[in-house]
């Protein structure tokens, strides 16, 4: 099959769909891998690093899509990329589409076979292709609840591990999932004093056994919320109903009864936030304060480390690319159910429930 990898074009977006070392792999199956020039240069690959993993460099994105049968990207395809697809051919990458009619839209009328990152599923009924991004924004969190405890962002000047004879921070996780674990991880590490809230027991009972007494596990309810982030020094928000907009946990009351100089790290603002105060910002302004207490709450956290997240992402994604070269999209769809869940627009038809039920179109 040959494999087509354009440069991403949405705005401060670094990312690219496939590294050399997945270039690699796919040309050890035997497959042609296209590359348009500079993709990877946002994160460090040169054409040189493609071209030595046995990849062609194309000069446009028009010449990739013009040549390959299946294009993998990272973003949803931008309008003037949409208008490059062509009937049959395999879209792989993040979608989207149930907030979005104008790409669904173009997507159906392309008749492309477009298959979606974020719905395709593994056996316990989890996200894989979506997690790699949560355990990045986890991590992550508590680099940048650190970053909004200091002075100059307006933080009470706070460091969060302490220092011997000083007391550490008090870093309180709200949603125990992917990133809720790797923010406890980190935070951890970092010798922070930690308690996770979950409203799921079973999720409460796996960090306590991971984590062997280094965090309190505790049951979500509104008065323990109310109790714990009065408490805070850094609220982490992780929280997820799948499908819905994240609940509001923590109240603008709250927050204005929280400590001067706090910190709150929404990780849960590109579902809406589960804070009442947050609102999205950018990687440019990340922070902003509301009755003294510092709110970071960037919608696209992965993006401000590009090449760690391509990395993760690729790790994740090579499988199901390989699957699909390998055996075609026909064959790689009916053996696996779970790559099928990911096909959202399938030759002119919606076939993903959620986003006919969102967009009100025919499924
Ligand atoms: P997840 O499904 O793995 O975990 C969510 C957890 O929230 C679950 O354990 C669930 O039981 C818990 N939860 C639900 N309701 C709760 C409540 N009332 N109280 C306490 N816990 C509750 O999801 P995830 O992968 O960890 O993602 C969490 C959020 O982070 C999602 O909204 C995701 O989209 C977002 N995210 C944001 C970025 C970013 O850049 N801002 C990046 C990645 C993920």
């Amino acid at each position: 099959m040959i494999i087509g990898v354009p440069k991403e074009i949405k705005v401060h977006e670094y990312r690219v769909g496939m590294v050399p070392a997945s270039v690699s792999e796919a040309v050890a199956h035997g497959h042609t891998v296209y590359v348009e020039t500079n993709a990877g240069s946002g994160i460090g690959f040169s054409d040189q690093d493609y071209i030595d993993a046995g990849a062609q460099i194309l000069p446009t994105a028009v010449a990739v899509f013009a040549e390959s049968d299946m294009i993998v990207k990272v973003k949803e395809p931008q309008a003037v990329e949409r208008a490059l697809l062509r009937e049959g051919q395999i879209l792989f990458t993040y979608l989207h589409l149930a907030p979005d009619p104008e790409q669904t839209h173009d997507l159906i009328n392309s008749k492309a076979v477009c298959i979606a990152y974020e719905t395709v599923t593994d056996d316990k009924g989890r996200l894989p292709l979506l997690a790699p991004m949560s355990e990045v924004a986890g991590r992550m969190s508590v680099q940048a609840g650190a970053f909004a405890l200091e002075k100059s962002r307006g933080g009470r000047g706070m460091l969060l591990g302490g220092v011997p004879g000083v007391e550490p921070a008090n870093v309180v996780i709200i949603g125990g999932g992917v990133v809720g674990a790797n923010a406890a991880q980190v935070a951890v590490g970092m010798r922070a004093n930690v308690v996770i809230l979950d409203r799921n027991i079973d999720v409460l009972r796996s960090l306590d056994a991971q984590f062997d007494g280094k965090v309190q596990c505790v049951y979500s309810t509104k008065d323990a919320i109310e109790k714990h982030v009065l408490d805070a020094d850094l609220v982490i928000g992780g929280v997820l109903v799948a499908g819905a907009a994240a609940p509001k946990l923590v109240t603008a009351e709250m927050v204005s009864k929280m400590k001067p100089g706090s910190a709150i790290v929404d990780v849960a603002i590109d579902q809406g936030g589960c804070v009442e105060t947050s609102h999205p910002t950018t990687h440019s302004e990340p922070t902003y304060i509301v009755d003294d207490v510092v709110h970071y709450c960037v919608a696209n956290m992965p993006g401000a480390v590009a090449r760690t997240s391509t990395f993760a992402l690729n790790n994740a994604t090579l499988p199901y690319i390989l699957k699909l070269a390998d055996k075609g999209y026909k064959a790689a769809l009916q053996e696996d159910k779970h790559l099928l869940h990911g096909l959202n627009v399938y030759r002119g038809q919606v076939t993903c429930r959620e986003v006919s039920e969102s967009l009100n179109l025919p499924y």
